[in-house]
């Protein structure tokens, strides 16, 4: 970096030191235009935000083992588990790990394998937002279990015979189908549009906050292939840019 950008960078910080800049000023993007501007700009080959597809570097020990004790701190109950992988494609997961539970008496059916970073986001949306958003349903009590559609698997992106590799692929993802409670009617996820029940407003409540913790939230409306579950994941974007519909 040159010496004239350097300082360009540089900004005066409320406590009166100086930090780095963010490089990328956020700029407001019309609901649903993402995608394909995204997609526009990948065959195109000028894609900057979304980086090649492929499976991340083993987490270090002090990284991992700080991961673990988040976890138990929020009451995600994980086990470590071999490394997966995929002789074929370039899908696997260097340090998985295999959780029951995303919270205190919050189950997670059935035990999903994912990478420790993706369990701890997941911890914290239980923890901080549908745990104390449950409490306020009338009728079905507090949140129990979480139902959950895959979580690591090797596959391309919604199924399809080539492109690139879903981040289920490399332990990033898990996908939401239902949410059960001590209590009353569990809530499936589907469109809901204007359906004026708690069951929406949970549901909504849920899909906006998951993207306080994740950085992808794909869910009903958002295209055919999410119709009837939160796809949920932690991939890292240029600028940390989010993707949430
Ligand atoms: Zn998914």
């Amino acid at each position: 970096m040159n010496r004239l950008l350097a300082i360009g960078l540089l900004t005066l910080t409320a406590s009166g030191s100086w930090a780095l800049a963010p490089e990328i000023s956020p700029l407001p993007v019309p609901r649903g235009a993402v995608e394909a501007v995204l997609a526009a700009a990948e065959q195109t080959g000028t894609a900057e935000k979304e980086p090649p597809a492929a499976a991340p570097e083993a987490e270090e020990d002090a990284e991992f083992i700080a991961c673990l004790d988040d976890l138990r701190e929020l009451g995600v109950e994980a086990e470590t588990v071999d490394p997966v992988a995929d002789a074929d494609m370039a899908c696997g997961i260097a340090r998985p790990v295999r959780i029951s539970t995303a919270g205190a008496g919050v189950a997670v059916s059935p035990d999903a394998v994912m990478r420790c970073a993706t369990a701890r986001a997941l911890g914290r949306w239980v923890n901080e937002f549908l745990l104390p958003a449950s409490r306020l349903l009338p009728v079905r009590g507090a949140l129990t279990r979480i139902d959950h559609g895959s979580a690591y698997i090797c596959r391309r992106r919604n199924n399809a015979p080539d492109g690139k590799l879903s981040e289920h692929s490399f332990g990033n993802a898990v996908d939401v189908m239902a949410f059960h409670f001590a209590e009353g009617p569990p809530i499936p996820v589907q469109p809901r549009e204007r359906e004026g029940t708690p069951a929406e407003a949970f549901q909504d409540a849920a899909r906006s906050t998951a993207c306080l913790t994740f950085t992808t939230v794909l869910g009903p409306g958002s295209d055919e292939a999410h119709a009837d579950h939160l796809h949920l994941d932690i991939r890292e974007r240029r600028g940390g840019f989010r993707l949430c519909q």
